[in-house]
């Protein structure tokens, strides 16, 4: 059984950090763990979705981070069901995050143009 250490923490604005986690078998480290820390007024901790990077990927991934900042801007968005207006999701301060029946991440979320608290899933 994998043990997680986080190692780095960078913080991305008031409801979310991006940790960064040492994957550790026996004595030896397999991997680096991508994952998210939210704080919300229902849930603070560590989502469920994260991303393993197994050792022997590290360079062709630090390679790949240096290309992604020559590509087209992308981004994940949220969207407001009430006005249609579509947001990066850095550009609004998380209520909440849960799963749908599928698994997928519902964020709630006060509109930035209405005013609304709405739920949207993750685009992007
Ligand atoms: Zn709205």
């Amino acid at each position: 059984m994998a043990k997680f250490k986080e190692v780095v923490r960078i913080k991305v604005n008031d409801s979310r950090d991006i940790v960064l986690s040492q994957v550790i078998e026996g004595a030896l480290i397999k991997g680096i763990n991508i994952g998210s820390y939210v704080r919300t007024e229902k849930y603070t901790g560590y989502t469920k979705g994260g991303t393993m990077i197994p050792v022997d990927k590290l360079d062709e991934l630090t390679e790949k981070l240096k290309f992604i900042m020559d590509a087209e801007p992308v981004g994940i968005t949220v969207v407001c069901p009430e006005c249609g207006e579509r947001f990066y999701e850095s550009e609004v301060k998380f209520l909440n995050i849960e799963e749908d029946f599928r698994g997928r991440d519902e964020v709630t979320f006060r509109c930035p143009k209405c005013g609304k608290d709405v739920k949207s899933l993750r685009y992007g």
